[in-house]
C-alpha cells in the first residue's frame, strides 16, 4: 500500500487504499448480546447449532436491512470501503441479497455479496439459495455465488453450486476447513475450484487450492479451531468473519498470531495479506483512507492501537470525515440496529 505522509492543516496523517474486509457475515451485527443457547457449545458443530444456525434462521428482512446497515457503518468508521459478504437467513431468502446491497449503497460501501447455498435446510432450502444466487446476479448485482462448507452440502449441491458459477462466469465464497469437522472439503473441492474462489479460513486444508484464503485470525481465536499457518498459501487475505470490519485491528491480530507460533514472523508479512484484499475488490484501490497516525508502516501499526481514519473516500466521493459518516446518521442507524436486535434477540428467546 501506498504510505504518504501529508495533510494540508499540519496535522500528521498518513493516507492508503480502502482497506478490504474478504470475509464476512453481515447478517450477524445483531448477535452480540444475545440470549445464551440453553447449553455451552463445547466444540465448533455446538457453536454452529447453538448460535449461528438459530440466529440465521430467525432472521427477516428488516432485522437483515439494520444488521446490514450498522455492519457498513462500523466498516466506514474504521477504513473499511468494500466487504466481501457471505450471507444466510433460511427463513427470508428471496430478495435478501438486494438488502444487503442496499444498506451498503446507502452509508456508501462497497459489497460483494454472495447467499451460502447448504442442505443444512433440506433440498427447498438448497434450491432456494441457489435461486437467491442466480437472481441477484443475473439482475447485475455485485457477487459471485456462495456456498455454506462442504460437510454441509452434499456431491449435487455442490455441483449445481459450481454450474451456476460457470454458467454466471464468477467464481464461489466457501467456507473451507475451518475446523475438523471439515477436514474432507480439500479433497472434495480440489477438482471444482479456480482462481476466483474465495476460500474462508482454510484451517485444516490439508492442500493448496486454487483461489484466495481468507484468513480470519479473531474469529479462529474465538472458536478456538487451531491456527491455519496462511504463509503456507500461496494468495492470502484477511477477513473478520462477521466481528466487526476493523481491518487494521484484524491484522493486528494476524501478527500476533502468526507470532506466537513463529517469533519471527514479520508485520509485513501480515501487511501484504491486508493489502492483497483488494485482489477481491479491485475497485477499493480507488479509495482513499486518510489515517490519525504516521507512518503508515507495518512495524508501526503492528504496535500501535488506537488509529482511526479522519476521512474516508469512496469513487472520489467523501463519505466520511470528523463529523462521521456523510450519508447517514450514525446515531439513527445504531437507534434503529437497536431496535431490530430487541426483535432479533426476543424471537431468539421463543
Ligand atoms: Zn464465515
Amino acid at each position: 500500500m501506498a504510505l504518504d505522509a501529508a495533510d494540508a492543516s499540519g496535522t500528521v496523517t498518513s493516507t492508503t487504499p480502502g482497506l478490504v474486509c474478504g470475509h464476512t457475515h453481515l447478517y450477524s451485527a445483531l448477535a452480540r448480546g444475545m440470549p445464551a443457547p440453553r447449553h455451552t457449545p463445547r466444540n465448533f458443530t455446538e457453536i454452529l447449532e447453538g448460535v449461528w444456525w438459530r440466529v440465521d434462521r430467525a432472521l427477516d428482512h428488516e432485522m437483515l436491512r439494520w444488521s446490514a446497515m450498522l455492519g457498513a457503518l462500523e466498516a466506514l468508521e474504521s477504513g473499511t470501503t468494500a466487504i466481501v459478504d457471505h450471507h444466510s437467513s433460511p427463513n427470508a431468502i428471496e430478495g435478501s441479497l438486494d438488502v444487503i446491497a442496499q444498506a451498503c449503497a446507502d452509508v456508501g460501501v462497497r459489497v460483494v455479496c454472495c447467499y451460502e447455498v447448504t442442505d443444512r435446510n433440506g433440498t427447498d432450502g438448497a434450491k432456494a439459495g441457489l435461486a437467491e444466487n442466480e437472481r441477484f446476479l443475473r439482475a447485475g448485482g455485485r457477487g459471485i455465488v456462495g456456498a455454506h462448507a462442504a460437510f454441509t452440502l452434499s456431491d449435487e449441491t455442490l455441483d449445481a453450486v459450481c454450474g451456476l458459477a460457470a454458467d454466471l462466469g464468477v467464481g464461489v465464497h466457501v467456507h473451507v476447513a475451518e475446523d475438523p469437522v471439515d477436514a474432507g472439503a480439500g479433497e472434495r473441492l480440489a477438482p471444482r475450484a479456480d482462481d476466483r474462489w474465495i476460500l474462508a479460513h482454510a484451517v485444516h486444508l490439508e492442500r493448496p487450492l486454487p483461489g484466495v484464503v481468507v484468513h480470519n485470525p479473531r474469529s479462529n481465536l474465538n472458536n478456538g479451531v487451531g491456527y491455519s499457518r496462511p504463509g503456507r498459501f500461496p494468495r492470502v487475505a484477511l477477513g473478520t468473519d462477521g466481528i466487526g470490519a476493523d481491518m487494521l485491528e484484524e491484522f493486528r491480530l494476524a501478527v500476533a498470531l502468526a507470532r506466537a507460533d513463529d517469533v519471527t514472523f514479520s508485520p509485513a508479512t501480515a501487511w501484504a495479506w491486508l493489502a492483497a484484499g483488494t485482489s477481491l475488490v479491485p475497485e477499493a484501490r480507488d479509495d482513499e483512507v486518510t489515517w490519525s497516525y504516521e507512518p503508515a508502516d507495518a512495524w508501526h501499526l503492528a504496535y500501535t492501537t488506537d488509529i482511526h481514519p479522519v476521512r474516508v473516500e469512496v469513487a472520489g466521493e467523501t463519505v466520511f470525515d470528523e463529523d462521521g459518516p456523510t450519508r447517514v446518521d450514525a446515531a439513527e442507524v445504531r437507534a434503529r440496529a437497536a431496535e431490530q436486535a430487541a426483535r432479533l434477540h426476543a424471537r431468539l428467546e421463543e
